[in-house]
């Protein structure tokens, strides 16, 4: 089920590395799916884009750094952040210079608290409201840690529902997003809910929106979707 729980695709081939992450992750509010190799890695992210990749450089057959290169050269996981594992600084120069894209190195043995900080550094950039971040638009203020929201300095009421929608459309004003999309991102793909009910859920959201006035801020884009603004 889809959350407000950031999701990260842990790829390590190592299975007492895997599990050691997998516990301090897990341990800290992620969801998280594992791969032990690069086809693995691949597949998944095909099934369900994470928020985040943490990529081991050496992998068995297909290496992270090959991983890394398909990823960012796919329009549609492009933006999805990388960290690279890595065992020696001399392999982290090698990655910079081979331009794979990835976000962001860090070299074995690595403290699991850098590593968290480092994860979370690229989720405030990517995903700020799912790491307590506050989110602004024009009169609304989303704050993700205290589950508040404000217009015009007056509280609103959202169910939860609501909260995940309007903190996914604040993440990016402008952004047009699709009732699929919605979906997967508000609802979760492995649950079966129809389209219809990304309109009813909109539908309150903006009720509870404007319910002290002011301009409906989300928009229908015919045939596409919804946007903020
Ligand atoms: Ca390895």
């Amino acid at each position: 089920m889809a959350t407000d729980q950031p999701s990260v695709l842990l790829v390590e081939d190592e299975p007492a590395q895997r599990e050691v992450l997998r516990y301090n992750l897990e341990a800290d509010g992620f969801s998280v799916t594992a791969a032990e190799n690069g086809e693995e890695a691949l597949l998944l992210v095909d099934e369900a884009a994470p928020d985040l990749i943490v990529l081991d450089w050496m992998l068995p057959n297909v290496s992270g750094i090959e991983v890394c290169r398909q990823l960012k050269t796919r329009s549609d996981t492009r933006s999805v952040p990388i960290i690279m594992l890595s065992a020696r600084s001399e392999e982290v120069d090698r990655v910079r210079g081979l331009e794979t894209g990835a976000d962001d190195y860090v070299i074995k043995p690595y403290s699991v608290i850098e590593l968290m900080a480092r994860i979370r550094a690229q989720l405030r950039r990517t995903r700020p409201s799912v790491v307590g971040q506050r989110l602004e638009y024009e009169d609304i203020i989303l704050d993700a840690e205290t589950h508040r929201v404000t217009r015009d300095s007056r509280e609103l009421k959202l169910g939860p529902t609501e909260f995940r929608l309007l903190s996914t459309f604040m993440e990016k004003p402008g952004r047009v997003w699709s009732r699929e999309q919605l979906l997967d991102r508000v609802w979760g793909r492995d649950i079966y809910v129809d389209t219809r009910t990304v309109d009813v859920h909109i539908g309150r959201l903006r009720k509870a929106l404007c319910k002290h006035g002011g301009d409906d801020p989300l928009r229908t884009v015919r045939g596409a979707g919804y946007a903020l603004g």
